[in-house]
């Protein structure tokens, strides 16, 4: 019989990583576990540290962006502490949903029912299809786009195809220099497990060319501890594309040959040990590069290259071989 592990002993096993970079660190967090800042002008961003929302502060009362559960009961003291150091009203109105996401909307039910919430229309079937009580569907749905015009604020809702979920929607704040799109780019991190555990690769890797169309200078990317400028968006860019062409050169000069001679009877033995030598081969050069750069780039680059790598053979066919 062995004794269970004490907690030392687990963190001792635990693997070092590189130092997190300056760049990647945000504004320290107060005693409640929290930071709430101005965006621009009325609108602010609250983090804990690890997770990001959003709210504008109107005549009509604060417009609510994503309720991450991790942040929870604080951003309703956020919102106490901005409204009354600024004289305005503290009520929460509406409450618009980025995607159906538990970790970014289970906080959505501490609003009351009369919160009009609103998200896209895929948003609504997914959320009445998972029937989860801390996550109301919205009543309020769009299709492609919807334009909010609240307490004489503007904002833009776009849905631009599937993404990381298949509900996930651009918001603009064009009156706020600002774009909040979730669960894209980390600023100053690297993607975590398998590109932000996202479902559409092809569509992740396009999100950001759409995010960098629209005009703003302040990005909210729903992660981490800082908000992003438009050069966070452009480096996450660059890093997604040398996956993408470190990917392609280790899979025509990985040769699968040998996987297969030695687990002849065993085709899963074959393909585990090969997928992980081509995901190797592939993420090397890319977590030599970004080391210092991105942040847990040396954590998560090997899962996020594992993705890309079957969007790569699966959706785009590339290294696809018909038998003769
Ligand atoms: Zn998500």
């Amino acid at each position: 019989m062995t004794s269970p592990a004490s907690g030392t002993d687990v963190a001792t096993a635990l693997p070092d990583y590189a130092p997190v970079p300056r760049s990647a660190v945000g504004p320290a967090l107060n005693d409640q576990g929290y930071y709430v800042g101005r965006v621009e002008r009325n609108l602010y961003w609250v983090t804990d540290g690890s997770y990001q929302s959003a709210f504008l502060t109107t005549k009509d009362g604060v417009v609510l962006f994503d309720a991450p559960p991790s942040i929870g009961g604080n951003i309703r003291r956020a919102v106490d502490e901005i409204a009354s150091a600024n004289g305005v009203s503290n009520k929460v109105t509406y409450l618009v949903y980025s995607h159906h996401h538990a970790d970014h909307a289970g906080a959505s039910s501490l609003f009351d029912k009369n919160v009009i919430r609103i998200g896209h229309e895929e948003t609504r079937r997914l959320l009445l299809r998972d029937n989860d009580p801390a996550r109301p569907a919205p009543e309020e749905t769009f299709g492609d786009r919807r334009t909010l015009k609240i307490g004489g604020e503007r904002i833009e809702l776009a849905w631009r195809g599937p993404n990381h979920s298949p509900d996930n929607i651009y918001i603009h704040f064009p009156d706020h220099d600002a774009l909040m799109l979730i669960d894209i780019v980390n600023s100053g991190w690297a993607p975590i497990s398998i590109c932000n555990l996202s479902e559409d690769i092809p569509g992740y890797v396009a999100a950001p060319a759409i995010a960098l169309a629209y005009s703003w200078k302040h990005f909210i990317g729903g992660h981490v501890t800082r908000l992003g400028t438009r050069d966070d968006v452009t480096l996450h860019q660059q890093y997604m594309a040398d996956i993408d062409a470190s990917v392609r050169k280790a899979l025509v000069s990985v040769d699968p040959t040998p996987f297969f001679q030695k687990y002849w009877d065993n085709p899963w033995a074959a393909v585990s040990a090969l997928f992980d030598a081509w995901t190797d081969a592939s993420a090397a050069p890319v977590i030599e590069k970004y080391t210092g750069v991105l942040a847990a780039a040396d954590v998560y680059t090997r899962s996020t290259t594992f993705w890309v790598m079957e969007s790569i053979r699966l959706d785009l066919g590339y290294g696809s071989y018909v038998h003769p």
